[in-house]
């Protein structure tokens, strides 16, 4: 009968893959509730080695009995229970010594960690991996803390060079938060509260003073509060304001036309422009052919909303310019092209443009954007749509870097 035992105890040890000094004193299977509780055993002698300095001092005590959770075996929730040594280092004080099973504070064994952050990274849901793991809300969102303190620790800053400044708006679109994002490799570094100054600056913050002194160039809007937080963090980057927030406030000139000229047609009963909001707006290229033979009359009826997206169009050019003088040259004329056409929202835009075209021409030698954070802004938003009980901040900024960060999460 004792040699069983052995044979099992050491069948354990090998699945668990604990080696001496530790060894499996005890295995209770509770058949009823398809369990199983592995109890170790630390074997050697009186002296254990300090987590701190590795110095083999000698056992204080030993701590409080503790469990974890590891994956189950043969569908058996598996638990592992010991009672760790302490060691008495005369420098270190008494400090319970590293186990080979779990990481410090955790209640799960480090294969268990490994799976549940493979399960989050499968599933995106955490409703489905919390089912699957059989744990709670809060015990999956803890893993996921650890997971990304674990990869923030480990990541490296090398060659950063690139980055963008970019607000979102956060639950139900009443807040904001700001994002810090490497474009070159399209991962998202640090999310803070707010879009103002104060959370430019704090976002500039979580980069090392060295890092930030060998920024080369940043994508960011035309927000005065982003602006003097970069300028005043990283004095020598390149600001480019992102091309795609340039092209939004045209957007929005073009639709502003639209909306006051369809209300003044339809008084007189005419409507020519009803509806056709989607036209002025997205790129002809996705149309129907339906849409595009509407588009092409209206395009050519000589309305103000016409004009007003002939001279966006013409915007666009300026991207593809190589050299800034001629870019320069190219400006002036659309400038003024648009500032005459009578068109207020226009005016405002393309003055606007004109205020900060230093900062646009910069696109010219650094062809950035933050397309990469509004890529990332619909992941973010399938974390966020998915997070049932979502409750703070913290919560939030977790899941974004957990799954936004390209951080080394595993602990293994
Ligand atoms: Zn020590």
């Amino acid at each position: 009968m004792k040699e069983i035992e052995n044979e099992l105890h050491r069948h354990y040890a090998l699945l668990l893959g604990v080696e001496s000094p530790w060894t499996v004193s005890d295995v209770k299977l509770d058949l009823a509730v398809k369990k199983v509780e592995i109890a170790l055993q630390w074997m050697r002698g009186n002296q254990v080695p300090c987590p701190d300095c590795g110095k083999l001092c000698a056992i204080a005590d030993h701590a409080p009995e503790r469990t974890w959770r590891h994956l189950d075996t043969m569908q058996f929730e598996t638990r592992i229970r010991a009672r760790v040594p302490r060691c008495q280092c005369p420098e270190h004080g008494i400090k319970t010594i590293r186990m080979p099973w779990a990481e410090p504070g955790s209640r799960f064994t480090m294969l268990f960690e490994h799976f549940a952050i493979d399960v989050l990274l499968a599933s995106r849901s955490f409703t489905q991996a919390a089912e699957l793991l059989r744990v709670d809300w809060d015990t999956l969102q803890r893993i996921m803390e650890r997971a990304v303190a674990r990869g923030l620790k480990q990541r490296t800053l090398d060659g950063l060079a690139h980055v963008g400044i970019d607000e979102k708006s956060f639950g139900s679109g009443q807040s904001f938060i700001s994002l810090l994002a490497d474009l070159d490799q399209s991962r998202v570094l640090e999310v803070v509260e707010g879009c103002d100054q104060d959370a430019g600056q704090a976002l500039w913050a979580s980069l090392p003073e060295e890092r930030r002194a060998r920024i080369v160039a940043v994508a960011l809007d035309m927000s005065p509060s982003f602006i003097a937080a970069t300028r005043a963090s990283v004095p020598q980057a390149a600001l480019v304001h992102d091309k795609f927030h340039v092209a939004r406030h045209l957007n929005e000139a073009v639709d502003k036309v639209r909306r006051q000229e369809n209300k003044e047609l339809l008084e007189q009963g005419d409507e020519t422009l009803k509806g056709s909001r989607q036209l002025w707006l997205f790129n002809p290229v996705n149309f129907s052919d339906e849409q595009a033979a509407a588009f092409e009359r209206l395009k050519y009826s000589g309305l103000k909303v016409a004009r007003a997206w002939a001279i966006k169009e013409l915007f666009c050019k300026l991207w593809q310019y190589v050299y800034e003088g001629p870019a320069r040259a190219f400006f002036k004329k659309w400038f003024g092209w648009a500032t005459r056409s009578k068109l207020k929202p226009v005016i405002k835009a393309a003055r606007m443009i004109k205020r900060h075209l230093e900062n646009i021409l910069t696109y010219l030698r650094h062809p950035i954007t933050n397309a990469v954070t509004e890529g990332l802004n619909s992941k973010i938003q399938s974390i966020k749509s998915n997070a049932r009980g979502f409750r703070s901040f913290e919560n939030y900024r977790i899941r974004i870097l957990f799954f936004c960060g390209k951080l080394k999460l595993h602990p293994l």
